[in-house]
């Protein structure tokens, strides 16, 4: 098969899952819908915990609902240091980069985050393009409309000949019912929709369609 893309996630997906600098971004978003809506501390985890489930991001459920000011949230929750969690990955590198075929991020957090984050892998240089979560508002994965968009973005008429890799097995499953190749990465519960599995994205070499796009 003649594979047209490769489409990654980012966050726990090009570096381990657990990662501190989640932490403090999510301890930044915490901070903001107590102090912003006023919801009490014991009830601000499953308050953001329910609005990423239902819409797939927070800042996506705080606008919807709260009328909170979407770049307002964004500047704050990622107006933290991050760059003592995240260092350079030349293995993940060298495997990208071998990649013959356009490689994207395709990321439900926003531009910014996504370009620091790469380049404190030291794999910015390695993408052809980057698809944040304002490309394709008011969706975001894993809603289809977002994969349709991103598509379009990239002139990629369907996801059918394109892989798609995270670590969010409800991602996954989109992506597979749209004809994407997809290979779920880390530990989280596997998406029987997943075509094949990897634990850390550094395995991506053993899987056999990996010979087929890197010549
Ligand atoms: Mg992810």
């Amino acid at each position: 098969m003649n594979y047209k893309a490769v489409f990654f996630d980012l966050d726990e997906t090009l570096y381990p899952m657990g990662n501190e600098s989640i932490k403090v971004i999510t301890d930044r978003m915490n901070e903001y819908i107590r102090r912003s809506l006023a919801i009490p501390d014991s009830e601000v985890k499953n308050f953001r915990e329910d609005l990423y489930k239902t819409y797939g991001t927070t800042a996506k459920g705080l606008v919807k609902n709260y009328e909170v000011d979407l770049y307002d949230f964004m500047h704050y929750v990622h107006n933290v240091d991050i760059s003592p969690y995240i260092q350079p990955a030349p293995e993940v590198r060298a495997l990208i980069e071998k990649i013959q075929i356009p490689k994207f991020i395709f990321t439900n957090s926003d531009r910014f985050h996504a370009i620091r984050v790469l380049k404190l892998l030291d794999n910015y240089q390695c993408f052809d393009g980057i698809i944040d979560f304002l490309d394709v508002y008011p969706y975001c994965k894993p809603e289809q409309e977002a994969f349709e968009k991103a598509l379009a973005m990239t002139g990629i008429d369907s996801g059918r000949g394109c892989i798609f890799l995270d670590d969010n097995p409800t991602n996954i499953s989109t992506a597979h019912q749209l004809g994407f190749y997809t290979i779920q990465v880390g530990s989280r519960a596997r998406s029987e929709e997943a075509d094949a599995f990897l634990s850390r994205i550094e395995d991506l070499p053993q899987l056999e369609i990996y010979s087929e796009i890197i010549t």
